[in-house]
């Protein structure tokens, strides 16, 4: 739940991205052959129990949730949670939230997807003025799980198309027009990293594929070495804390709702 301050300062930024149609490559499910970005369909015969059960899980923007509820384009997502993870990491409190959708294939409507389904699969790099200076192609699970085990990439958007180039732009600095968001940007791309690199790491060691890996480290919960990620997100927050002050909003412990 925001402040109505927030809520605000959240709501035309988000007014401006959900205008923002973003397109790559028009019909671009046609090269790729299956159109699930980001369901786990896309690999479900490399899992033994994640995909059991079909799921998509979205990354939202601070805020995002309220702003599709307040728009009414919830029921796009059919069942589904509104899932909101407080991470303490000293006396403070990384929140992400998530859209965790129990629809199969894509949960979304094309023009009410989310701010992530809009970007897929490119995201920003933002710096701590939330200046775009590079452009992330590990979007998520799926690419890095690839790039592991070296196999071809399934997504068949390689590039920002020129004429496409202002509207990522765009996009990418109303993320980084808010320093909460830019921080949550950031925060999730440290944490992939964090997570891969561990994967790797045991890939090295084991010579397993990477999807089991991943599969057998998330159920038995040692996708996350805690302690060297709170040590890396701490040092994240501060920055943001120094540059920002109390403009950014990082929660309290004690405070969190
Ligand atoms: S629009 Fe969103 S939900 Fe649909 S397939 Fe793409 S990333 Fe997934
Ligand atoms: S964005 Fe990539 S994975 Fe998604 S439909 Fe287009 S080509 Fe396929």
């Amino acid at each position: 739940m925001t402040s109505n301050q927030d809520s605000d300062r959240y709501r035309s930024a988000l007014d401006a991205l959900y205008a923002s149609d973003l397109l790559y490559v028009p019909e671009c499910w046609k090269l790729c052959g299956d159109a699930h970005c980001c369901g786990f369909a896309r690999y479900k015969s490399r899992f033994k129990i994640l995909t059991n059960k079909p799921f998509q899980a979205l990354p939202l923007l601070p805020g995002e949730y309220d702003y599709l509820q307040a728009k009414g384009w919830t029921a796009q997502f059919g069942e589904h949670e509104h899932r909101v993870t407080r991470y303490t990491i000293d006396d403070r409190v990384i929140v992400a939230e998530e859209l965790v959708s129990r629809r199969s294939g894509c949960c979304c409507e094309h023009m009410t997807r989310t701010v992530v389904c809009r970007l897929y699969p490119l995201l920003p790099v933002l710096d701590i003025d939330g200046q775009v200076v590079g452009v992330d192609d590990r979007f998520g699970s799926f690419e890095e799980l690839e790039a592991i085990d070296t196999m071809p990439v399934a997504c068949q958007v390689r590039a920002i198309p020129f004429d496409q180039t202002d509207v990522f732009l765009s996009m990418s600095r109303l993320i980084g027009s808010i320093p909460e968001w830019n921080f949550a940007l950031q925060a999730y791309q440290l944490t992939r990293r964090h997570v891969f690199d561990r994967v790797r790491d045991g890939k090295a060691r084991s010579g397993k594929s990477a999807f089991e890996l991943f599969e057998t480290m998330y159920f038995m919960r040692r996708l996350f070495d805690h302690d060297e990620l709170k040590k890396s997100l701490c040092a994240l927050a501060d920055r943001f804390e120094a540059r920002y002050g109390p403009d950014l909003v990082l929660t309290r412990t004690g405070t969190a709702s």
